[in-house]
């Protein structure tokens, strides 16, 4: 079959690979529909963990809609035919940590993420013709009728981790609100924000054309890049009677991001970040935080089997059409030009829609 592996730093090929086969009992082989990328394929992409994948193995890829091609003797849910999606994670929804709804640190898949690398179970990903699905009975899931093929894969990563994010940030209805990172996943989030709030909901991103975006679905588009945030700051202080916001939530997953956060947030404020953050030495102002005694709620390595059905349900209700944000549709074989366009931020660019 053909898949996309990463050779190094971008330098994604789609080339010819084994078919995955029947490894377990309980395994489900997935043909692909639709896939999609989603911004944390792009620390794969770009070479920043290195140490997670192997250079001509690591395919990649987490967010699916696919059809059931073949079944492990030992799986009851799924049979041949059927239309599927998985959580970007494998859970057994037996261990100790599934059964607290922490189902991204499954002690039975050690924490398996599909087209996460060598670190995280290396699994397949999904930027493939066919995908092995292990523990399926456990963590897969039926896709209603309803759903078309192209919201399909948003119910994987996206959408989950947005509606988390936003629950877990417990906005009241006068509360006002920063999304910080109006990529894909923060427009979904922010999207479902302006229903939990009347108040003001100003959105920060470095990029113009994610900004527009934001004031399309009725936020305060603020300037994030470098030699504009701090005004971005100062306007939003002076317009909170110089407290700032009493909710942040953040999907940049970088450093920076989180330090705009904590400058954003007022005192007794929340910060939930939904964001996946890598970077292992950036410093934090423990002072900061402290002294504004802030709430931190961080879910961007998301237990997104737990709120599955819940992004199904928002869709199915009309509550939100991720498509919205879908703004490209490519092959397989265009992967890596799209991959490109996605990590330089390339104007209109916010989601890409994968087919094979
Ligand atoms: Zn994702
Ligand atoms: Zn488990």
């Amino acid at each position: 079959m053909r898949a996309a592996v990463y050779h190094g730093p971008k330098d994604v090929r789609i080339e010819e690979v084994a078919d995955p086969r029947i490894e377990q009992p309980g395994d489900v082989i997935i043909k692909m529909i639709t896939t999609s990328m989603c911004g944390s394929d792009l620390y794969l992409y770009n070479g920043e963990v290195e140490e997670l994948v192997a250079p001509g193995h690591t395919t990649l890829g987490h967010e699916i809609c696919g059809e059931v091609v073949e079944v492990g003797s030992a799986v009851n849910r799924f049979a041949v035919g059927d239309r599927v999606t998985f959580p970007y994670s494998v859970s057994c929804g037996r261990c100790q940590s599934c059964r607290v709804g922490q189902t991204a640190h499954c002690l039975t898949s050690g924490k398996a993420i599909y087209g996460f690398g060598t670190a995280f179970g290396d699994l397949g990903g999904s930027h493939a013709e066919y995908v092995r699905s292990p523990l399926a009975d456990d963590h897969l899931e039926h896709v209603p009728d309803s759903l078309p093929d192209d919201v399909v894969p948003f119910l994987s990563c996206n959408l989950p981790a947005a509606a988390i994010a936003v629950h877990a940030a417990e906005i009241e209805l006068t509360d006002t609100v920063a999304v910080v990172g109006c990529g894909a996943t923060g427009l979904l989030a922010l999207d479902l924000i302006r229903r939990h709030t009347n108040a003001t909901v100003y959105a920060f991103d470095p990029v113009p054309f994610r900004r527009k975006r934001a004031e399309v679905l009725g936020a305060v588009p603020m300037d994030a890049s470098a030699d504009a945030v701090d005004t971005s700051i100062q306007a939003v202080l002076d317009a909170t009677h110089g407290l700032g916001v009493h909710k942040v939530v953040e999907f940049a997953g970088r450093g920076d991001a989180f330090d705009l956060s904590v400058a954003l947030a007022r005192p007794g404020g929340t910060i939930s970040g939904g964001g996946v953050y890598l970077e292992r030495d950036h410093p934090v102002s423990l002072f900061d935080m402290h002294f504004k005694n802030l709430r931190l709620v961080l879910n961007g390595f998301a237990n997104a089997h737990t709120a599955q059905r819940h992004a199904m349900q928002l869709i199915e209700n009309n509550v939100i059409d991720p498509t919205a944000v879908l703004t490209h549709r490519v092959s397989l074989s265009e992967l890596p030009s799209a991959a490109e366009q996605f990590t330089t931020r390339e104007e209109g660019f916010l989601k890409a829609l994968i087919t094979p």
